[in-house]
């Protein structure tokens, strides 16, 4: 298949393709998403197909009004709808019982749906214009960095989807906060931008899963399918250095080899005897936020064979910046007192 590559004058070629069932990839403020009518199951099992995504692996539902909870799931409770009056639209995805119109193939079965109304212009108009519900993962090959610009998508899904909409570079650059209502206290379940503390102020204390931080444990059945598969991963190894400056800059130089790179922060250059790709400033985990995918892309331009990464902060933004690289990382960390 061809894969056409829209300039955003050309949403309408966009809107055409999506109401005929096909899949195209949009940008939206988190990371660029590929979009199919959430209400055609056929058209929805493309994204599986394209992405090479497991099929027990639900999708977020992107919506442009709020009429369409209503229409999209079965209840709404008091401390959703707060989470909705202060951050929609924007970068945070609730999980609600699901209505029966939703196809099985959204939901993964479950009976739960992800909603999320997104801020950015391009994405609204999409909506708005097709008059659809938009269901869209990460526009990447499943498994791989999600895709912060359009020349990430069409490096993955080239030949695989009918078209990508440029819209440039996404502000935020990492996925959206993920909060489930599906039971009696709210959990987050994958941090974003909006962080637990601006949750809490508005809802007060809420629960983290346990996949948050951690490596799923064996055995246990997870309350976001998506977090049992490998994630975020170059082919490169990814390795986290947890220490201070001066003890990760040591480290590195003394591992100093062919094939290894340093994926570290700004003020960590001039030190560092290995190439360096970073990911920002040390105390700006906003920009850390938006450039870490397209960094780990790097890794991978640059061939190397191992990555030694900074570790971020766990706190605010720089929890979910932390979040993707521990994952990138397949979990494995060195710290050093
Ligand atoms: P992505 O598709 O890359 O944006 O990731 C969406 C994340 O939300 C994945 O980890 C999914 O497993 C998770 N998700 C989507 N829908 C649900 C749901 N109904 N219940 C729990 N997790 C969900
Ligand atoms: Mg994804």
């Amino acid at each position: 298949m061809e894969t056409k590559v829209l300039n955003t004058l050309e949403i309408n070629k966009a809107v055409d393709i999506l109401k005929s069932g096909g899949i195209v990839a949009i940008p939206t403020e988190t990371v660029y998403g590929l979009a199919a009518n959430a209400l055609d199951g056929n058209a929805v099992s493309k994204i599986f197909k394209a992405k090479g995504r497991p099929m027990d692996n639900p999708l977020i539902v992107h919506i442009a009004d709020m009429g369409a909870i209503n229409i999209l799931c079965s209840n709404f409770p008091d401390k959703a709808r707060k989470l909705t009056e202060k951050f929609w639209p924007g970068p945070l995805t609730i999980i609600l019982p699901k209505s029966n119109i939703i196809p099985d193939e959204v939901s993964a079965g479950l009976d739960t749906v992800a909603v999320r109304f997104p801020s950015h212009k391009i994405t609204q108009d999409i909506i708005k214009e097709s008059g659809l519900f938009l269901a869209a993962p990460s526009a990447n090959k499943s498994g791989s960095p999600s895709p912060t610009s359009a020349l990430h998508v069409f490096k993955d899904l080239n030949g695989k989807i009918d078209a990508i909409v440029d819209g440039g570079e996404c502000e935020v650059g990492l996925e959206s906060t993920v909060i489930t209502f599906a039971n009696d206290k709210p959990k987050l379940l994958r941090p974003g931008k909006v962080t637990i503390n601006e949750i809490e102020n508005v809802i007060g204390k809420i629960d983290i899963d346990d996949s948050v931080y951690n490596k799923l444990k064996e055995n246990v059945i997870p309350s976001s399918p998506g977090m049992k598969y490998k994630h975020y991963a170059p082919s490169a190894k990814i390795i986290l250095i947890n220490s201070d400056s001066e003890k990760y800059i040591d480290y590195v130089n003394n591992h100093k080899d062919s094939g290894v790179v340093a994926l570290c922060y700004d003020e960590d250059i001039d030190n560092l005897n290995v190439p360096c790709i970073s990911y920002g400033k040390l105390d700006d985990s906003k920009e850390q936020a938006s450039k870490i995918f397209s960094c780990l892309r790097k890794i991978d331009d640059l061939n190397a064979k191992v990555a030694y990464a900074r570790c971020p902060k766990k706190d605010g933004v720089g929890l979910a910046v932390y979040n993707r690289l521990i994952r990138a990382a397949g979990f494995e960390v060195i710290n050093i007192e």
